[in-house]
């Protein structure tokens, strides 16, 4: 089945696995912005790695058929330099008409801090202004039902934003329903051992039906899986689901999501 892995980071991962990606159906990435391992130095390092994003990786995959777009933002590790985070912010614009970004992000709160908070909030207002689409990673393990709840707010006091626009990343069981309860897509993170298993994935999904949820790899350099989505197209299939409530979560709904960027054209005859 063709399908879509709306979240991974490529540059971290070598090019054999966009073959075994490109084997098991997958037709499109999309991969936001995220920490490299270590802080940078300055903003220049941020206007490198963007460059990487909208040029380098889109070309890398482009050899294995599959489409390439990502998302801009400093993350929320790197947050906690406000000044610094502010230089970024202020250079994104230069990369907004490049045609393979779909928006703002991952945007969200790593520890919760206020500084976190006070980043996050310039981001929204970017996206605001120049109307762009969002994707907010939530936290992970102890932080994530407060930082979920926190970035909610956030959110909703951005009247600018319609909620439809933004996409709430690595939901589990505990935040998935306050997300689309506001409004929002929600992406589940399928990984080894933390956040969301293909099984998790695929109770959530007959828990809550499949309208505005997507799934993901979240592959990166840490022990994580580029083919755990069609690890959930077999769990799902091994649960006697059909192919089209299947297709939707992992190729229907990344596609609508990012559909609303007025940048996005895809067409299955593109690749
Ligand atoms: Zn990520």
């Amino acid at each position: 089945m063709q399908y879509v892995d709306p979240h991974i980071h490529m540059v971290s991962r070598v090019t054999d696995d966009y073959k075994r990606m490109a084997l098991a159906g997958c037709v499109l990435v999309s991969e936001p912005a995220f920490w490299a391992g270590y802080d940078r130095l300055g903003p220049e390092g941020f206007r490198d790695y963007f460059r990487q994003l909208t040029q380098f990786e889109r070309q890398r995959a482009a050899g294995y058929g599959i489409e390439h777009r990502c998302w801009l933002c400093i993350n929320a590790k790197e947050a906690e330099n406000v000044s610094l985070s502010r230089q970024v912010i202020a250079m994104i614009p230069e990369f907004l008409d490049e045609p393979g970004v779909l928006g703002i992000g991952e945007i969200g709160l790593n520890k919760n801090t206020r500084d976190e908070a006070t980043v996050f909030l310039e981001h929204l207002d970017l996206a605001a202004r120049r109307q762009e689409l969002v994707l907010v990673h939530t936290p992970h393990l102890a932080d994530k039902y407060q930082g979920t709840r926190m970035i909610l707010d956030m959110i909703h006091d951005e009247s600018r934003i319609s909620p439809e626009r933004v996409c709430i990343d690595h939901v589990e069981e505990h935040t998935i329903s306050l997300a689309l309860h506001a409004g929002h897509w929600v992406g589940m993170t399928l990984y080894p051992v933390t956040k969301c298993t293909p099984a998790r994935a695929a109770d959530m999904i007959e828990m809550y039906g499949p309208e505005r949820i997507m799934a993901n790899s979240a592959g990166d350099w840490g022990h994580s899986d580029p083919l755990a989505v069609p690890e959930l197209i077999f769990e799902m299939r091994r649960r006697g689901h059909d192919d089209a409530l299947i297709r939707k979560v992992v190729f229907d709904n990344p596609l609508s999501f990012f559909g609303q960027c007025p940048r996005f054209l895809f067409t299955l005859n593109s690749v």
